[in-house]
């Protein structure tokens, strides 16, 4: 048996499998259904990070993409905004460097709670494991409409030059529908941007509500020419689309407006919660979000703990690569005080390196200006 499966390569995956390693951790594994950094190297292939890297490690400040407190994305490939093919191969990097114990093109189906285990299937055999570690993140998980096939949605597009036409209409307005539109204008097509709000302006500092300014500047400085081709339309919500032709599509809104377009529109309305996609019987919901312990256990699951973009804790909301790794050593550190293993300063010097954070109260995001 393994003490300890991780559910998962990517981001989150890799992070929490480095400090096991580190820590001296012989028995666990990291399952991953593609290739480690699978999500990243989804994308488009014109996306970027939109959270610069730079090697400020050192100071208590690592580079904001690292997913360990002694590695640096900038510092690998000398980019300050990747692609996510480049993170993938940082990702594929900590893990040959740490020599992780990864098995790729296994991907976990059912889960069944056993006495003191859980059971888990894959598509290559069975395994058991004391802990499970959920790291399926959000990528594999669109959000999409009642008629799938009538849409395209972000996730699903590999190059924004593959879509034809002279229109096209993206819903949603925030980080992947302005990326959308910014993409399409360059490359020609007029863009209907429709949205039920947009985090253009919005008054929070905290990038999980407002456009980061990598994403505002690169709208706001659009060339004139280009940016007359977006047009914005705010408090619309998308609620069907249907389809009576290969070319014909019906976007139906909430409010009774419907539009008519030869292409199928360009969903940018985010992501689900993987583990709860997944493995809805683990978990406890509210309005859609798993709800976790305070240290990111399933409230429904012994042993079952969630890493990633999904973990929320008051209005703290950890969506980002730079919020999320924060809580793998709350994780890990909740393991080794079950199992009574010596982690020596690993809690005291992860707080220094803003790799720890257990105190959610300080997370409120507030600039004076
Ligand atoms: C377009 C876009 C831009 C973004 N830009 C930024 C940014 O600039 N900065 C930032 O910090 N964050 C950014 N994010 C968010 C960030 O990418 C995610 O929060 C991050 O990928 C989450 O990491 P993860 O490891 O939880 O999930 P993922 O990276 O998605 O990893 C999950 C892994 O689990 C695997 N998996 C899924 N199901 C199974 C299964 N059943 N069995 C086995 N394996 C499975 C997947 O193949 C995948 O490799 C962006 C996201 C998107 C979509």
């Amino acid at each position: 048996m393994n003490q300890i499966t991780i559910i998962g390569g990517g981001a989150a995956g890799i992070g929490v499998g480095v400090i096991l390693k580190q820590l001296g951790c012989q028995e666990f594994q990291i399952l991953e259904q593609g290739e480690i950094g699978e999500s990243f190297r989804n994308w488009p292939k014109e996306t970027r990070f939109i959270t610069p890297s730079f090697t400020s490690n050192g100071f208590g400040m690592p580079d904001l993409n690292a997913v360990t407190m002694e590695t640096s994305p900038a510092y690998t490939l000398g980019t300050e905004h990747l692609s996510g093919s480049q993170f993938a191969d940082y990702l594929k990097l900590v893990a040959e460097t740490y020599t992780l114990p990864i098995a790729e093109h296994t991907r976990v189906g059912a889960i069944t709670a056993n006495a003191d285990s859980y059971t888990i299937e894959t598509d290559h055999g069975v395994v058991e494991s004391k802990y499970l570690i959920m790291a399926v993140g959000q990528f594999a998980f669109p959000k999409l409409t009642d008629h799938p096939e009538n849409v395209i949605h972000y996730q699903q597009v590999h190059s924004w030059q593959d879509l034809p036409g002279e229109t096209q209409i993206v819903i949603g307005g925030n980080e992947s529908g302005v990326d959308a539109a910014i993409n399409l204008a360059t490359l020609g097509h007029k863009v209907l941007m429709i949205t039920e709000s947009t985090g253009l302006n919005a008054a929070s500092p905290d990038p999980s509500i407002r456009l980061a300014p990598y994403t505002r500047r690169r709208f706001l400085d659009l060339p004139p020419a280009v940016a007359d081709r977006i047009t914005l339309q705010q408090n619309a919500t998308l609620k069907t689309v249907t389809s009576d032709s290969p070319s014909q599509y019906q976007l139906w809104f909430t409010d009774g407006r419907t539009i008519t377009t030869p292409y199928k529109p360009i969903l940018c309305t985010g992501f689900n919660p993987g583990p709860l996609k997944l493995w809805p019987e683990l978990f406890e919901s509210v309005d859609g979000e798993i709800k976790l312990s305070d240290v990111d256990e399933s409230t429904r699951a012994k042993n079952v703990f969630v890493v990633g973009p999904d973990v929320r804790h008051q209005d703290a909301i950890f969506c980002y690569i730079y919020k999320f790794r924060q809580r793998f050593g709350v994780i890990v550190n909740e393991i080794a005080e079950r199992e009574n293993w010596d982690i020596g300063d690993f809690v005291t010097v992860s707080r220094a390196n803003s790799f720890y954070l257990d105190d959610c109260d300080i997370c409120d995001v507030a600039c004076d200006c």
